[in-house]
């Protein structure tokens, strides 16, 4: 009785000191469970989309909240997954390069890139998304972050999109071409914020894991002067914009018929064995959806195969 009395104070220690031990254990598994949880990338990201440089990831963050300071670095970098062009994916630089080369021939493989700018729509998007189904192909659809605002219920076709296995390129969130190109001379500052914005509209439906690094200018790249500025911080940034080397010009002028549309696209058509096509699944391009299926087998019956841009 008296001895037990004597040792209990160190017993109570030796209990505290397992007791804390043990809890730290505990606490430091269910942080690291968590953390997993939260950063590992989702399993839909084999669909192609690559995260950009730490640049843009920092840049993202500092214009969010307010900057993190307590960042731990070794979490910053689970926050990358890994680059992968995805089955169907083909590195966007190269073809980057091809088109701002006016190059026809490369390597000779043909390969189309289907892209679909300024959607998703409820009309279209449903539509242009069955046909590639039914054809078993993947496009690069290229997002308006303000479409998606001005119709939630447009979220679920990107989504739909994503799924599908197709790559997701930004679009600017405004696409604003007064903001965006005052008297025609690209505003780098206000770009680059739009792109952000658009960014995070699109991270707000695909998850925080989404990154992409593909770009396209609304209008293009090649109409806009002073672009010097926004062309250097996109490369620091890692991303990668790209034109067009064929289109159906389903966005200019009068809406088209879709005889017209395969007319326009036969004329642009110069047997680029890297063709890069600029369509619209925007609420009035109905006749894009219509002709979708004609361009497709004329493709195919070239022998060209469908790839993303990635
Ligand atoms: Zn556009």
């Amino acid at each position: 009785m008296h001895k037990s009395k004597k040792l209990k104070p160190k017993n109570i220690l030796l209990i505290l000191i397992i007791a804390f031990t043990l809890i730290s254990i505990v606490f430091l598994h269910i942080n690291d469970v968590n953390n997993r949880s939260k950063l590992s990338p989702p399993a839909i990201s084999e669909s192609g989309n690559i995260p950009p440089s730490d640049d843009i990831i920092n840049h993202v963050k500092e214009h969010a909240v307010n900057t993190d300071s307590n960042e731990n670095p070794k979490d910053h970098n689970l926050e990358k997954p890994p680059i992968n062009h995805g089955k169907n994916g083909f590195d966007a630089s190269i073809i980057q390069d091809f088109l701002l080369k006016n190059k026809i021939k490369s390597d000779g493989k043909k390969i189309a890139f289907l892209t679909f700018d300024d959607g998703p729509s409820l009309e279209v998007t449903p539509r242009i998304l069955k046909t590639l189904n039914e054809n078993s192909i993947k496009a690069t659809f290229f997002v308006v972050g303000n479409q998606l605002d001005a119709h939630p219920e447009s979220r679920k076709l990107l989504m739909d999109e994503y799924m599908q296995g197709n790559s997701i390129g930004n679009h600017t969130y405004s696409h604003n071409p007064d903001k965006l190109y005052p008297k025609k001379n690209v505003d780098a500052k206000f770009f680059i914020e739009d792109l952000e914005k658009n960014n995070t509209t699109l991270k707000s439906v695909l998850g925080d894991n989404f990154h992409t690094r593909i770009i396209r200018f609304p209008g293009g790249h090649r109409t806009w002067n002073k672009t010097a500025e926004v062309d250097h911080i996109l490369k620091k940034q890692g991303y990668i914009f790209l034109d067009w080397n064929a289109m159906t010009s389903d966005a200019e002028g009068n809406p088209k018929t879709k005889q017209e549309l395969i007319n326009r696209y036969k004329h642009t058509f110069k047997d680029q064995d890297k063709l890069v096509i600029l369509m619209h699944d925007s609420e009035d391009k109905s006749t894009t959806a219509d002709a979708l299926p004609d361009i497709i087998n004329d493709l195919k019956s070239k022998g060209y195969e469908f790839e993303t841009l990635t």
